[in-house]
């Protein structure tokens, strides 16, 4: 029998057997955290084929996946991703941010991806169930949260090229600590001259790991260099800003202007990106999204008219850059503060984020 495809999903929920006791709990989220070394002891999962629609939501624990050699996703690659984060509120409450937003965009990235759209409702519900098991890994030292992975994959046996019948989804969890633990630090970046991210027509602007795959060689040759992210250029001239490996960029001129690249159909509109703009709208800043070209940059870089340049996702935030360095050339000063706007926006984003102001615009959801 099928449910209606509007019909929210039955969890059938079991316990692990193996989930680390209080004290082991304690001892990693109280350790070094980083980013996506620990994970949580359950996990979500929902199968997908063409016949049934979405079923078999279940949470259970946390471990490894068998999958068919044939699987679609070992092949061609038929894979997307979300990032969002679980955020403990002072009164111990767990809220996410814009979880629509994130559930939205995963739609979009099946669609471009020919996988199946798992209805919005669906995707949050999908972090409430994980965190009904899995609260007592939200962290709450400062800036720490719960990093949840929602992921999808073409499962079908099947070697053939074409959009695969049966797909899984997935949601992972990963105590994440401050992305800053010594003070929020700028940091130089490497501008990719014989590498794009994306092609124009291509996935840039789907969150599918096919484009961090595309991304790693020229991240390896960003840290060659001492820089810490590679920015690229535009696919076609190689001329203007699209964004970092997963991060989007901002350039704030003296005059009070903020300026992002606009959506090029290559570029991840990032959600980060889009409370930015919000919140820099809100302060009265006069908010661009338009082309901005490399040289724009660089000259204005070096005569002051740009004071401060900074990329944003969720996992960091907003981290300030201090210096741009290419072939030839090198712009910044990587030893200067951080910047007072990016700052001041990082500061209210993480408020809201964590409770300690009034979430004007709607956009935190509680989970438990
Ligand atoms: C996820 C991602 C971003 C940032 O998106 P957020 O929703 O702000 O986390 C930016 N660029 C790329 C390529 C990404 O994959």
């Amino acid at each position: 029998m099928t449910a209606p495809a509007s019909a929210p999903l039955a969890y059938r929920v079991a316990l692990s057997d193996h989930a680390r006791s209080d004290a082991q709990r304690a001892a990693i989220l109280e350790g070094d955290l980083g980013f996506g070394r620990h994970f949580t002891d359950h996990m979500v999962a929902i199968q997908w084929d063409k016949a049934q629609g979405w079923h078999d939501a279940q949470v259970h624990a946390y471990g490894p996946l068998v999958l068919d050699p044939a699987a679609a996703v070992l092949h061609y690659g038929q894979e997307i991703f979300e990032g969002i984060k679980a955020y403990r509120h002072a009164d111990g409450s767990v809220w996410t941010f814009r979880p629509d937003a994130n559930g939205q965009r995963l739609q979009r990235s099946a669609a471009r991806l020919t996988l199946p759209q798992l209805p919005v409702a669906e995707f949050t519900e999908s972090l409430r169930q994980l965190i009904a098991v899995d609260h007592a890994w939200v962290p709450s030292a400062p800036e720490s949260s719960l990093y949840f992975r929602p992921f999808m994959i073409a499962t079908e046996a099947f070697l053939g090229v074409r959009p695969a019948q049966a797909a899984a989804y997935f949601v992972i969890a990963s105590p994440a600590g401050a992305y800053f633990a010594r003070g929020v630090a700028p940091v130089s970046i490497w501008l990719s001259e014989d590498y794009a991210r994306a092609a124009k027509g291509g996935t840039g602007a789907a969150k599918c790991g096919g484009n961090y795959a595309a991304s790693l060689l020229p991240q390896q040759e960003a840290h060659a260099q001492g820089c810490s992210q590679v920015l690229f250029l535009d696919p076609v001239e190689g001329r203007y800003l699209e964004e970092l490996g997963g991060m989007n960029v901002f350039l704030v001129h003296r005059d009070g202007r903020i300026v992002t690249p606009e959506l090029s159909g290559s570029i991840l509109e990032g959600i980060t990106r889009a409370s930015v703009l919000q919140l820099a709208r809100d302060r009265g800043l006069v908010v661009e999204e338009r082309k901005v070209s490399i040289d724009e940059w660089k000259q204005g870089v070096a005569a002051g008219d740009i004071t401060e340049v900074f990329a944003c996702g969720t996992a960091a935030v907003i981290t300030p850059i201090g210096e741009l360095k290419g072939r030839d050339f090198a712009v910044g000063d990587i030893h200067a503060p951080a910047g007072e706007v990016t700052m001041a926006i990082r500061r209210e984003l993480t408020d809201i984020q964590y409770g300690r102001v009034p979430d004007r615009h709607g956009w935190m959801a509680r989970l438990r």
